[in-house]
């Protein structure tokens, strides 16, 4: 039980927050993918756990915004150790938070003045191995310590454990039951009897439960309880978790998966063998391995094998997916080859499931956790293992709030813990490559697709010498002959096919045919997209909505406006016009919403209820559509425009896993890529296939152009609705940017995004040369920086967007 303590109202005694960008320290030597040097030790245990320091004073780290650690007064009778999860008065209210400190800082506020802890949480403490986790983040991202830990505690519910569950059962057979209405004079209504049928001999449930499998209201149940026929218990708040069962056999495993299996067998067993990392150094055999191999090379089946030891070892084990509500399939094969399901965890679990998942985390009851990027931040008692499942994903860069790359810290994680990282694609981030070519990862390569799949042959459409040929009855077309033909040759074949577009919506664009107006939104500097089956113009950028409207808003013309370019929305108009007889679905984040969604795509693709799917890209992830054969990518080139640093490679992985999709049993897959570019080393190297050359082309011009993985940067986002005051925030900023050899600041310059949500957006890139750590000359330049009213500033260390 949680040890309560009476309030003891005083004035607020928290020491100041600490600073605004996190302990005034430096990072040390930045680790992590992008980084990967190693992690110096940090001394921030004063002491080490298990010391309880009665009568004396705390440092507790509470999980706000700007927060660092306040002080509090530890009562006599409450002996508290760094890693106690504690609630605290802060002024008015009560805060949870984690004691990370034993000493606290005795200058501060002398100790008569602290008000003292609360309570203490019944749980096991949080290892000094997350604290120091949780340091470092905040001091790499420069975000504060207080909001790094947001990250692990969520609401904190998971504190308290759950309530038992109210629920009722029918103690008696049928017939006592009848005998005893009869001796009550209690009388048996049909609806009465039904439930009682439906009770007997059953396990307790929840009322409303009983009430809907027999087909009444609530009241009827109640009425049998208020009876005492029916009895209330109450049910523990969830099933107990089932545990993975590692000595289940796998697949048969082909020499290559065996020999990097055994790889990782032997990392796994080499940490665990060193045992927990000690308290203030790093201990353990950390070590990172990238399983580099194309899809259907059976990567899932060797990182299971890595599981399966982790397991056999006793540690628990943490899968990152990139998109966790597509992974129904990678659900149903880890079942499968364990047994058991594994803990989710992710943004969109229900509350009560999320409180439960959590403790079973901090308990060590959960033993295998699959879940997004945040699942990191979990308080894992014994982790010995996590694996980051298609690694080079964009979707592990978290951009609002504490801004990380859940890759990279996953490493960080894995080297403070001495524990192996596995990292799995088919087309690993040119950062993921530096570090094996540095010899800092391990290459572990898959070349072969599994069993007799082979890899889908790839050709281009020329598009300006082969322009879409235009259809009857519609305005523009976007289909290509040679694509139209192998469409029309997989429906003769009774297979199926894909069109991808990665664009939601109908059209991006809408314009007036008189004045050439385009709709914009008011709120940002972007057009509004056409959505034509919701009948809505639709910001993606901050969501606003309208209806498409009947009279140009500028010059008040009437008829309709014209829809520029296409969305998957306006592909299916067309294909629909060429195809009549094709069934065909739309897969976007507009159709798939969840988890219940993305499997029930996935069942009726795989029972041939669908003839071609049109998808963003949304459907290129990690999905098996074994009899889908023919894909085509409507518009190639399409992520090359707009000049991220990454573009390139980002649209080389996307359509390469594209591809992937197609031809995964014993048919051979073709893909089409329309483009205008075919020339365009993109291009070339997914048709010739030759990855590594174009991979190494594209690290010689990143290297030219001093950019990561050869530079680091960190943008700087200030925004403020009043576009006077971020301008003159930017020149004071601008005044005293950083000048030093190795480090060179670009901007101020207006966003692309100039205005969202309408907010006035001005960005700072710093760059620096690799060997040299930008937290501290970034904290150094905004030290003592005081935003005025709604201006905010938005730190980004390793930025992946440049929006
Ligand atoms: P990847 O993760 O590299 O895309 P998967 O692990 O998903 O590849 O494997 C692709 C398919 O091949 C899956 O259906 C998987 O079960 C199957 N597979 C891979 N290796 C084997 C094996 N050794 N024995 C049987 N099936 C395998
Ligand atoms: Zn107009
Ligand atoms: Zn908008």
């Amino acid at each position: 039980m949680p040890q309560r303590r009476a309030t003891v109202p005083r004035e607020p005694a928290e020491s100041a927050a600490r600073d605004l960008f996190g302990p005034a320290e430096p990072a040390g030597p930045p680790a992590g993918a992008s980084a990967a040097s190693t992690v110096g030790p940090r001394a921030t245990e004063s002491h080490a756990a298990g010391d309880r320091v009665p009568g004396d004073r705390v440092a507790v780290l509470l999980p706000l915004p700007l927060g660092g650690t306040y002080d509090y007064a530890v009562p006599g009778d409450l002996p508290l150790a760094p890693g106690d999860w504690v609630r605290v008065p802060l002024g008015q209210r009560e805060a949870n938070g984690v004691v990370w400190d034993a000493v606290g800082d005795p200058d501060a506020v002398p100790r008569r003045r602290l008000r003292p802890v609360l309570e203490r949480y019944d749980l096991p403490p949080m290892p000094a191995l997350h604290r120091r986790f949780l340091d470092w983040v905040a001091a790499y991202t420069l975000s504060s310590p207080g909001a790094v830990l947001r990250m692990t505690l969520g609401s904190g519910r998971g504190l308290e454990p759950p309530k038992p569950l109210a629920a009722v059962r029918l103690p008696f057979d049928l017939e006592a039951a009848e005998s005893r209405a009869a001796a009550t004079g209690l009388r048996l209504t049909p609806a009465r009897r039904r439930v009682l049928a439906e009770a007997a001999g059953a396990p307790a449930r929840p009322a409303g439960e009983l009430a809907r499998a027999a087909g009444v209201g609530n009241a009827v149940v109640k009425g049998l309880v208020a009876g005492g026929l029916l009895e209330p218990v109450e049910l523990p708040a969830g099933p107990a978790l089932e545990l993975p069962d590692w000595k289940r056999p796998g697949p048969r495993l082909t020499a290559d998966q065996a020999a990097a299996a055994e790889a990782l067998r032997a990392a796994v067993r080499e940490a665990a063998g060193a045992g927990e990392a000690g308290v203030g150094g790093v201990g353990g055999a950390f070590s990172v391995s990238l399983l580099d191999g194309v899809t259907g090379a059976g990567k899932t089946e060797v990182y299971s094998e890595a599981i399966a030891a982790a397991l056999a070892a006793g540690r628990q084990v943490l899968v990152l997916l990139p998109e966790i509500a597509l992974t129904g399939q990678w659900l149903d094969r880890f079942a499968a080859r364990f047994g058991a399901p594994p803990a989710l965890w992710h943004s969109d679990l229900g509350s009560k499931l999320r409180q439960r998942t959590w403790r079973a985390v901090a308990f060590g009851e959960a033993r295998v956790v699959v879940g997004a990027r945040s699942a990191l931040f979990l308080p894992f008692a014994e982790l010995g293992l996590i694996v980051v499942d298609e690694e080079h994903e964009a979707a592990f860069k978290q951009e609002d709030g504490v801004t990380y790359h859940a890759r990279d810290m996953a490493v960080v994680r894995a080297q403070l813990g001495g524990i192996p990282a596995v990292l799995a694609s088919a087309t690993p981030s040119l950062e993921s490559l530096m570090n094996v070519r540095g010899g800092r990862y391990a290459r572990l390569a898959l070349p072969e697709r599994h069993g007799a799949a082979g890899l889908p042959e790839i050709e281009l459409v020329d598009l300006r010498r082969q322009p879409p040929p235009r259809v009857e009855g519609l305005g523009q077309s976007w289909l290509s002959e040679p694509l139209r033909r192998r469409l029309g040759e997989a429906f003769a074949a009774g297979e199926q096919a894909m069109l991808f577009l990665n664009r939601r919506g109908y059209a991006p664009l809408t314009l007036c045919r008189s004045c050439g107006h385009r709709l914009h939104c008011p709120n940002c500097t972007a057009w509004l997209v056409e959505h034509r089956l919701a009948g809505q113009l639709l910001c993606h950028h901050c969501g606003y909505q309208a209806r498409l409207p009947e009279h140009c808003p500028s010059c008040g013309s009437e008829g309709p406006m014209a829809a520029c370019g296409p969305g998957v929305e306006r592909l299916g108009e067309e294909v629909r016009a060429l195809f009549p007889e094709a069934r065909t679905l739309l897969v976007s984040s507009d159709s798939v919403t969840g988890p219940e969604a993305a499997a029930e795509l996935l069942r009726s693709v795989a029972a041939g209820e669908v003839d071609l799917l049109i998808g963003t890209q949304i459907v290129a992830k990690g999905h098996h559509f074994p009899k889908l054969t023919c894909v085509g990518v409507v518009d190639a080139d399409l992520g090359l425009a707009g000049g991220d640093l990454r573009a390139a490679e980002r649209t080389y992985q996307l359509l390469h896993q594209v591809a992937g999709r197609s031809g995964r049993a014993d048919h051979r897959g073709r893909v089409l890529l329309q483009t205008y570019d075919p020339d365009h080393p993109v291009m070339q190297a997914l048709v010739s296939g030759e990855r590594d050359r174009f991979l190494e082309s594209e690290a010689e011009a990143r290297r030219a152009a001093g950019m990561p993985p050869y530079s680091r940067l960190v943008a700087l986002i200030l925004s403020s609705p009043d576009e006077d005051q971020v301008d003159e925030i930017c020149a004071a900023l601008a005044r005293r940017a950083p000048r030093q050899e190795g480090v060179d600041v670009l901007g101020p310059a207006p966003a692309p995004l100039r205005v969202l949500r309408r907010r006035h957006r001005r960005r700072f890139l710093l760059r620096c040369r690799r060997d040299i750590a930008p937290q501290p000359i970034v904290r150094a330049w905004l030290e003592g920086l005081k935003l005025p009213g709604q201006a905010r500033l938005q730190v980004d260390v390793d930025p992946y967007s440049f929006l």
